[in-house]
């Protein structure tokens, strides 16, 4: 992917995230997270329904990585199933920790595949991805 896509992408997500703000719905699992090396705070909400993510929700505090990683997350992961949805966070995981990893299953969320050169920011791209896995880790 170019800079100039990758870049347009990122700040799309940063300036208009999608499903920003919570709801009031019971038939959700929700999960916090934080990242002290930033500002880094997100609140998550999934709902998941028949094995598959039907919803995800969020919001909170966060800088521009972790906002539009949050928002490609939710645009990437639902309608998937569990397994596809573990799958796409485990290659995820890969790519910003520079080993081997499906970049046809990553979609947009292929546009940080450059940010291990900001090693301080890694933090800020994983930590939507590591509070969606704890939810489906929940749903085993
Ligand atoms: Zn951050």
């Amino acid at each position: 992917m170019n800079d100039g896509l990758r870049r347009s992408i990122i700040l799309e997500h940063y300036q208009n995230p999608i499903h920003k703000g919570l709801i009031e719905d019971e038939s959700y699992i929700k999960q916090n997270m934080n990242n002290e090396s930033c500002i880094d705070e997100v609140n998550l909400m999934v709902k998941i329904k028949d094995n598959k993510i039907q919803d995800i929700r969020f919001d909170g505090e966060a800088c521009a990585i972790c906002t539009s990683s949050t928002s490609i997350m939710i645009e990437t992961l639902i309608g998937k199933t569990v397994e596809e949805a573990k799958e796409i966070c485990t290659n995820f995981e890969n790519m910003i920790d520079e080993k081997e990893y499906n970049e046809e299953i990553l979609e947009n969320a292929i546009v940080y595949d450059d940010i291990y050169k900001q090693p301080n920011r890694k933090k800020c791209a994983l930590l939507s991805w590591w509070g969606i896995e704890k939810i489906l880790e929940m749903k085993k």
